[in-house]
């Protein structure tokens, strides 16, 4: 997601004004791939299982990324009126061709414990969460903080049933980063992991997520810090040796969302 890295530094009138003209922007661009895959000979092709990427529910500032609790609640709505099942990502993996949706939700927000969660347990839907650890940790802009889980909140997920897994120490794109740094993020966040809450994952999510921020060499490291799988955040450009996950954004309501699920932005990478 791009969100963080617009809201820090950024004063508050001109990063409402960017996110408002990046959200006009996706919007315009998802409706025209939309109306153009309708028409296309691959419409109705065979479905397949999809794990979403979500961020927040609720949470304005994470811009795109986020999702209104009512829109999070639609799309349920929609997936089980289209027939879709919920599944953990695992299970989506082992039988691609079958209609199961994995929820996924990265970054740690606030707004996944207030909002999605009650909803989650409601249904009783599995999801995953990708957490920061520095961010849990307390490293974040003041400004920032309100906004994402610490520690006793991302235990109210883990004790809820919400599976926690790696998204990094502070969220960098990991092709900026020297080799000892890469590898310093992706184990430092797993012991955290487990060193705080006990949790044993094998699972991380790339930060940004597109195929410009990761590499072979970071598969590499990824495996060799006890990683046995890494998503990233689109589908048919992700990064090789990757897992696609399917973004879900705040333009998504009805139509677009059916779209997502129906793979009209497999092809599709976020440019913000
Ligand atoms: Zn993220």
């Amino acid at each position: 997601m791009g969100a963080v890295r617009r809201a820090v530094g950024a004063s508050r009138p001109a990063r409402l004004a960017r996110q408002s003209a990046a959200a006009g922007r996706l919007s315009a661009e998802r409706w025209f791939i939309a109306a153009r895959y309708q028409t296309a000979p691959e419409a109705g092709a065979t479905r397949r299982g999809r794990i979403l990427a979500y961020h927040s529910v609720g949470t304005p500032q994470w811009g795109v990324n986020d999702v209104s609790p009512a829109h999070f609640e639609r799309h349920l709505q929609i997936a089980v009126d289209d027939g879709w099942s919920f599944a953990t990502p695992a299970e989506v993996i082992a039988n691609p061709h079958q209609a199961q949706l994995a929820l996924t939700f990265d970054d740690g927000l606030t707004s996944v414990l207030a909002n999605a969660l009650p909803v989650l347990r409601h249904h009783g839907i599995p999801a995953t969460a990708f957490v920061v650890t520095g961010w849990a940790d307390g490293h974040v802009p003041d400004s920032l903080r309100p906004l994402l889980l610490d520690w006793r909140g991302l235990s109210l997920l883990q004790s809820a049933g919400i599976t926690l897994a790696s998204h990094s120490v502070s969220h960098p794109d990991f092709t900026t980063l020297v080799a000892g740094e890469a590898r310093r993020q992706l184990e430092t966040s797993r012991e955290r992991l487990r060193a705080v809450l006990g949790v044993e994952t094998a699972e991380f999510a790339i930060p940004y997520g597109q195929s410009r921020n990761w590499s072979s060499a970071l598969s590499a490291a990824a495996s060799e810090a006890g990683y046995t799988t890494v998503y990233a955040q689109c589908v048919d450009r992700r990064p090789a040796g990757t897992v696609a996950r399917t973004f879900i954004s705040r333009v998504d309501r009805t139509p677009l969302f059916r779209a997502a699920l129906a793979g009209a932005y497999d092809g599709w990478q976020e440019w913000y």
